[in-house]
Parts: C-alpha cells; sequence; structure tokens
C-alpha cells in the first residue's frame, strides 16, 4: 500500500529545500492534495495525515465526493474541514452544482465564466475566490488566458463581478522532461503575479496565491515564486483512470 503519510512528509521536504533556496520559508507554501480519481477513503488517510487542502478537476468528482469526505474526516474524531480547491476546467452551466462545495476555483479563464460563479455566488450569499488561470506558454491543449490577457480579464472580473474575489493566478507548465525547460514559464507568470500585486486592494483584487507546481516541476515552481503547488501523483502514486 501506498504510504501517504511518508510520502507527504517527503513533499514538504523538498518544499521546504526549495522555498529556502529562494530566500524564503516553507510554511508559506501551501500544499494542495489532488485527489482526482482517488477514493474518498484514500482521501480521509491523506487528511488524517495532515492535508488541509485537496484539488479536484472534475465537477461530478467534487459532487460525488464532497459530503463522504466530510463524514470520513469527522468518523475520524478530527472534525477536519479540508478546503476544495476546483483546479480543472469548469463549464459555465455547472458552476451551480460546485458553488457550495468550493472554497477557491483555479480555472477561472473567461468573463463569462466569471459572471456565471458571480451570480451563483450571489445568489447563495457568499463570495468565491478565484484565481486566474494563465497559459504561459500558449499551449494549444491547454486552457487559460494568455499573459497578455490576464489583466484585462481581471480588470472586467473586479469591474463586473462584486461576488468575485480574485486571489491571484494558476498555471499549468507544459509536460517536460526535464523541469528546467520550463523554469521560464514559472518566471513569466510570476511577473505578472507582481504587476497584479501592485494593482491589489486587498478586497476584490489581491496578490494571496500563485498556484503553480506538480508533482514533476513543483521545486522549480517555488524556487521562481510559486507558493501553493498542487501535488497528486507525489502523494497518492500513479493514477489508474481505468477504475
Ligand atoms: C492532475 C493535476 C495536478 C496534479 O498532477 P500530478 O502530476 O499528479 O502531481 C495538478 N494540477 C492540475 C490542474 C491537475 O489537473
Amino acid at each position: 500500500m501506498i504510504d501517504i503519510k511518508n510520502n507527504l512528509s517527503m513533499i514538504r521536504e523538498r518544499a521546504d529545500a526549495a522555498a529556502k533556496r529562494a530566500g524564503r520559508s516553507g510554511s508559506d507554501i501551501l500544499l494542495v492534495a489532488v485527489t482526482k480519481t482517488r477514493s474518498c477513503e484514500e482521501i480521509a488517510r491523506a487528511i488524517r495525515a495532515g492535508v488541509t487542502d485537496v484539488g479536484e478537476n472534475k465537477v461530478q468528482e467534487i459532487t460525488e465526493k464532497f459530503d463522504k469526505v466530510g463524514k470520513f474526516a469527522e468518523l475520524d474524531g478530527k472534525g477536519a474541514h479540508v478546503r476544495w480547491h476546483m483546479i480543472g476546467h469548469l463549464q459555465r452551466n455547472k458552476v451551480k452544482y460546485i458553488v457550495d462545495k468550493t472554497d477557491i476555483i483555479h480555472s477561472v479563464d473567461s468573463v463569462g465564466l466569471a459572471e456565471e460563479i458571480d451570480k451563483r455566488a450571489a445568489a447563495r450569499g457568499r463570495t468565491m475566490d478565484v484565481l486566474v488561470q494563465v497559459n504561459a506558454a500558449g499551449e494549444e491543449s491547454k486552457f487559460g488566458v494568455s499573459t497578455e490577457g490576464a489583466k484585462p480579464l481581471i480588470d472586467a472580473i473586479v469591474e463586473r463581478c462584486p461576488a468575485v474575489r480574485v486571489k491571484g493566478l494558476m498555471s499549468i507548465a507544459p509536460a517536460a522532461e526535464d523541469p528546467e525547460d520550463v523554469r521560464r514559464y514559472f518566471r513569466e507568470v510570476k511577473e505578472l503575479y507582481d504587476l497584479i500585486a501592485r494593482d491589489a486592494d486587498g478586497e476584490r483584487l489581491s496578490a494571496e496565491y500563485l498556484s503553480m507546481g506538480m508533482t514533476h516541476d513543483f521545486e522549480v515552481a517555488i524556487e521562481e515564486g510559486s507558493n501553493l503547488i498542487r501535488v497528486g501523483t507525489g502523494i497518492f502514486g500513479a493514477r489508474d483512470y481505468g477504475k
């Protein structure tokens, strides 16, 4: 059986070391455990091992697991409240299914999507934290706005979506054998993040999260300024999509 607890502490150690290399503290790095394809039992084990934040990329998986995982955690006497991160592409017509079940949405890449989140959040009397997804490498296969498109999108969201709070940026680097090859993309997104920090009012717009780095490249991402890493395989082992 995969030793989730041991894997977690190894990831944390490596994240700490990367943060130190960049003159920062490991305690500034939020680790989001990516739980897509994992069972509720596995997620509960991760929570018991100290995970505070989980990330899913499909609406259906969030709705299926949300209540069950909450119950598992309670059964274990931890009463753990984990934060749920929506990290995958989100269709407008599905926002309504997760608006009560998500703490932060990482994948906002259009005004239309932000407006739908705004409408659904306002109807529930809440605000929703979001990150704007940036496709720094301009890959056809990936969602997200271009680096040039990020600022205008953020301005539009701040202007038009009072129930949405922009908390930073998210980016997925291209798949690369050597993570050094994607360092420049992380650097570009960090530059954008610093620009946003200058405009931040701390209310509707803040530079709180720079969500970059996965199992394969999180150390490079942290060295370039990431403060939120999304790690799945490194914690739970290889995914089995055939389940
Ligand atoms: C699956 C996924 C991850 C985690 O990937 P691993 O390589 O398993 O760490 C991170 N971010 C997003 C958006 C994902 O879909």
